[in-house]
């Protein structure tokens, strides 16, 4: 006999797990379904995000920031620090002490609120049954009054350079070199190579990102972009070609030759490892049998409406395996709103109010319309801008490179978006953030008093700014 379920989930990413535990704090019988077993086989919740994705990098950004400092900059505060050398091992032992506790700490959650777990691969079947099948191959049979599917995605692989053991990697191998490779290749530079990319340079690999578009981000507002472009190729040391377009691999020896074009023809270059990071895509192979019903768009996106409905009435998807941006706090967003849905709320999700950042140093950070978006869609609008140079806050951290951006409605005065290239970025994008959530106007952000001294003060002064008001620069124009 099955065992039934109001709400069963597949998949405990953040979508997955963030969707679980809200239905079981509403009141509604839940359980989750995970597949995943860590390096030691032991089953463990968290998905991409948790395993091998937001935490593990951050957690390796920042210890390769630490070195960074103390082998580089230390000495311009006046501290002499002799024989720096990062211990990979270490660093990649503390990553994954993080790993533990963070997984571990989701195993607790979805206990501590009553969600029963299931360690296997689940199938959904017609009329809402989900298969389990468990690691040591037995299966259980769930009914579920409805389903969410947040199955996630994987990265996208391209046939010139197929991963091989220890050379071309994904980004689950890239955070798991146990040495310092001399020379590094990095295939797209999206935010995960970026970040990737810094990682490895900052503990010494000389760094190579190939790129096929000849735009650098062509999601960030150009402003931003062109300062973050030019402060990675000149300050952080990222050799970062634009417009090449790799078309080939061959492995020689212990490297990897890579052959790409540009407009100057064909060109190599030969590397220890190989990073490629070129796109993430949905991933449901094995989770949806054929007559459940539920309809893959053309990319292979589980197709949803806006509040994340499927084809079949009942059956939900949540997070990287639908449309929209591949985020950790998109996903959860998504999965307490289904969650709310099911509980028989009207709940619904801005999804003009999502941060995107890109975790290098300084950190890239936006939030709703960018300048040239806002330009194809003929809106009116006024921008102001606050360079990272004129905040004392910033001096005394030696953290002046970058701005703040905010655009607003020319006529109505509402916050449409904000972009930051500055350290601390992915902190002060959540006032931003606020702002498009609350419906601010940069008034509003002008009105409001900001601590000094801190980095923050430079979102103040681009709001004033807007109105060509800055009280720390000289207006562009007089009012
Ligand atoms: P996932 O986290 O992919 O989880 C899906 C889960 O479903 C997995 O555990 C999988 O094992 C399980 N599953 C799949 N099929 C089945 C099945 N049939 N039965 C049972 N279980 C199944 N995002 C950010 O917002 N910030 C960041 O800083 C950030 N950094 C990243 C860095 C890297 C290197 C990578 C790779 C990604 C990063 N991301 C980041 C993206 C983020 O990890 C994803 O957006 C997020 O994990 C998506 O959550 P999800 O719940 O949709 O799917
Ligand atoms: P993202 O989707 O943000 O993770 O970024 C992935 C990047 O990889 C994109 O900017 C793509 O243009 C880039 N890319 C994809 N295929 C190739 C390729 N064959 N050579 C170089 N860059 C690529």
């Amino acid at each position: 006999m099955a065992d039934k379920f109001d709400v069963v989930v597949i998949g405990s990413g953040p979508g997955g797990y963030v969707a679980a535990i809200k239905a079981a704090q509403l009141g509604l019988k839940t359980a989750i379904i995970e597949k995943w077993l860590n390096k030691e086989e032991k089953p463990v919740y968290g998905g991409t995000c948790l395993n091998v994705g937001c935490i593990p990098s951050k957690a390796l950004l920042e210890s390769s920031e630490k070195f960074h400092e103390a082998a580089h900059d230390f000495d311009t505060h006046g501290i002499s620090v002799k024989d720096v050398k990062p211990d990979v091992k270490k660093m990649m032992a503390r990553k994954s002490d993080i790993v533990g506790k963070l997984t571990g700490g989701v195993a607790g959650l979805l206990k501590g609120n009553g969600v029963t777990t299931f360690e296997g691969k689940g199938m959904l079947k017609a009329n809402k049954v989900v298969e389990v099948t468990k690691h040591d191959g037995s299966t259980v049979t769930l009914e579920g009054e409805n389903i969410i599917i947040a199955t996630g995605s994987i990265p996208i692989e391209i046939p010139p350079t197929p991963m091989t053991e220890n050379l071309i990697v994904d980004s689950e191998g890239a955070l798991e070199f146990d040495a310092i490779p001399k020379r590094l290749g990095v295939i797209g530079a999206g935010v995960i190579g970026l970040e990737l990319g810094s990682v490895w340079k900052r503990l010494g690999s000389d760094v190579v990102v190939l790129e096929a578009m000849d735009k650098f981000l062509p999601a960030a507002d150009q402003a931003i972009a062109k300062d973050a472009f030019k402060f990675f190729t000149k300050k952080a040391g990222l050799d970062i070609r634009l417009g090449a377009r790799v078309t080939g691999s061959e492995v020689k020896k212990k490297q990897v030759e890579v052959t790409f074009e540009t407009s100057e023809g064909e060109q190599k270059e030969t590397f220890d490892k190989l990073i490629v990071a070129v796109g993430r895509r949905p991933y449901t192979e094995g989770c949806l049998d054929k007559g459940c019903g539920v309809s893959l768009d053309e990319r292979g996106f589980v197709q949803v409406d806006d509040q994340c409905r499927t084809t079949v009435p009942g059956v939900y998807a949540i997070g990287d395996v639908v449309r929209g941006p591949m985020l950790a706090h998109k996903g959860s967003e998504e999965g307490i709103m289904v969650a709310e849905i099911i509980a028989g709320h009207n709940a619904q999700m801005n999804y003009d109010a999502i941060p995107n950042v890109i975790y290098t140093h300084p950190e890239v950070a936006w939030v709703g319309k960018t300048e040239e978006e806002l330009k194809a869609e003929g809106v009116e609008y006024k921008s102001g801008s606050f360079p990272m140079a004129a905040i004392g806050r910033a001096m005394a951290q030696e953290a002046t490179d970058g701005q703040v951006k905010i655009i607003a409605d020319a006529k109505t005065d509402r916050v449409l978006g904000m972009h930051i290239f500055a350290a601390g970025a992915s902190e002060m994008i959540a006032q931003g953030v606020i702002a498009l959530e609350f419906a601010s106007s940069a008034e509003d952000l002008q009105l409001t008093c900001f601590a000094h001294p801190t980095l923050s003060e430079a979102v103040h002064e681009a709001a004033l700014a807007v109105d060509n008001m800055a009280i720390h620069k000289v207006n562009r124009k007089k009012r």
